[in-house]
């Protein structure tokens, strides 16, 4: 019997051609245009097809990716990419997960992936001693800070309602509170509706001048809560907003749920890279005395998408929510990631984080990321010293956001309309690409500068660029 198997005769020349794809793309992602200019039905025209029941080959389809999808794909490794916070992912980040893909280990258990189990932990515990985290923690690779949070809003819950993830939620007495600041990310509420607590029982407290959670009003919120027959168990503290690059006040915010005996988890998707970062350490003061931690090595780490990590100070809580059988913990026992989150089959994210971080070393991502921070201090002066730019919140981080006022004589509505016309725009021209964001109510400019690539010029060329699209646009 003849066996009909998917192996290839034409591997090599395969292979050699997908990577020589991979490289172009990387060696040409500086050039126009940014954001590809072309619509939706014309996509569909060029790339959808019909289910194929007979193959064309694998060359014929890369020949095909490079003529009909390359042209379409957004180049966000481009220095001129300014948007979000999805960085430019590293190369050796790329090489490492090109390989990673190649061996395709499945760390679920040690046996299904031993050395990638162990580069798992190896990674995890880096992350660990990043952050101050000691030998008793623990952590797991996950999609990303969304599902980070997930996870340690998971621990929280299971350690302050011990068998919470058998019963559920359906024996409680008192409603469940979640805190965290008016401008936090939007995944803390999904983590809350997830778990059954609901986005209405997360307290949106507000932030004073500088973007940061209030403690004072955090503090009478939860008191008040009490008082109601409420039952406060998380503050979620942010390392980085979102639109402004924020940092919470960490160290404050963690005394006091020591205080209350509050589990305290820090979203640390956009700014965790920073904590390699002498600036970055200050800002975060006191992380480790945090409960868990997420944080986003496929933002300010420079690792290409998917990659989460989440941190739980004490391995043990990680273990007791996720465990798949009813063996209690033991310290000495060798990890099994099955007992560790919620996935089984899974992919080592964990490779291409020791493959990166090994070839360039944390030194030089330091440097990286301390001249990320310094270009958005420069874009920020910039910007001060321009008369027709405003600044809408302080540079805390990487984030820079702003606006363009022509003249006073501009309502605060038209001024947005201004802002998202001039972004328009710049993104059609393929110049550049920078989104928008609301700060106090106010469309910004928002520029990310959390890109390995920019340069001082490639900002220089951003605001010039921009300043003659807000001029021509506000005299028409
Ligand atoms: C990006 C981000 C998230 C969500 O992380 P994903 O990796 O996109 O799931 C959460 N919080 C903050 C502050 C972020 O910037």
């Amino acid at each position: 019997m003849r066996v009909e198997s998917l192996d290839l005769e034409n591997m090599d020349i395969c292979l050699d051609k997908a990577i020589k794809v991979v490289g172009e793309y990387i060696k040409d992602i500086s050039s126009d245009p940014v954001i590809p200019n072309i619509k939706r039905e014309n996509l569909y025209d060029l790339v959808s097809q019909e289910i194929p029941f007979e193959g064309i080959g694998v060359e014929e389809v890369i020949d095909d990716v490079k003529e009909n999808i390359i042209p379409y794909c957004s180049k966000i490794g481009n220095p001129k990419f300014l948007s979000w916070i999805i960085t430019s992912p590293s190369p050796a980040g790329t090489i490492g997960e090109i390989l990673n893909v190649g061996l395709n280990q499945v760390p679920f258990c040690y046996k299904s992936g031993p050395a990638a189990t162990v580069i798992e932990e190896t990674v995890v515990s880096w992350f660990a001693n990043m952050f101050g985290y000691t030998d008793k923690s623990g952590g797991i690779l996950v999609s990303g800070g969304t599902m980070g949070t997930l996870t340690g809003l998971s621990v929280a819950r299971e350690v302050h309602i011990p068998g919470a993830m058998k019963k559920g939620l359906q024996n409680i007495k008192k409603p469940l509170v979640v805190y965290v600041s008016n401008i936090s990310h939007k995944s803390v509420e999904t983590a809350a509706s997830v778990l059954g607590i609901g986005s209405d029982f997360v307290r949106k407290i507000p932030v004073d001048s500088n973007f940061r959670m209030d403690v004072e009003k955090l503090k009478e919120q939860i008191e008040e809560d009490r008082e109601l027959g409420y039952d406060p168990f998380c503050v979620v503290a942010q390392a980085g907003t979102s639109n402004e690059g924020a940092v919470d006040d960490i160290d404050r915010i963690a005394d006091l749920c020591n205080e209350q005996r509050i589990w305290l988890h820090i979203d640390a998707a956009f700014a965790g890279g920073a904590i390699l970062t002498e600036r970055g350490k200050t800002l975060m003061k006191g992380i480790e005395k945090a409960d868990s931690i997420s944080t986003d090595p496929h933002k300010w780490f420079f690792i290409p998408v998917e990659a989460g990590c989440v941190l739980i100070k004490n391995r043990e809580h990680l273990y007791n929510t996720y465990r798949t059988s009813d063996k209690a913990f033991n310290a000495d026992e060798p990890i099994e990631y099955m007992n560790y989150g919620m996935q089984f089959t899974r992919m080592s994210r964990a490779f291409k984080i020791w493959f990166a971080f090994r070839a360039y070393g944390l030194n030089k991502l330091s440097k990286v990321i301390d001249t990320n921070m310094d270009l958005a201090q420069k874009f920020t002066r910039i910007i001060n010293e321009s008369d027709k730019w405003q600044l809408l919140c302080p540079t805390q981080t990487s984030a820079v956001c702003f606006r363009y006022v022509p003249n006073l004589n501009y309502s605060d509505e038209e001024l947005n309309k201004l802002q998202n016309s001039i972004l328009n725009e710049l993104e059609l021209s393929g110049k550049a690409f920078l989104a928008p964001a609301v700060i106090n109510g106010k469309t910004a400019m928002r520029a990310c500068l959390s890109n390995h690539r920019t340069s001082y010029e490639d900002l220089e060329f951003v605001f010039k660029t921009l300043n003659e699209i807000g001029e021509r646009i506000s005299k028409a």
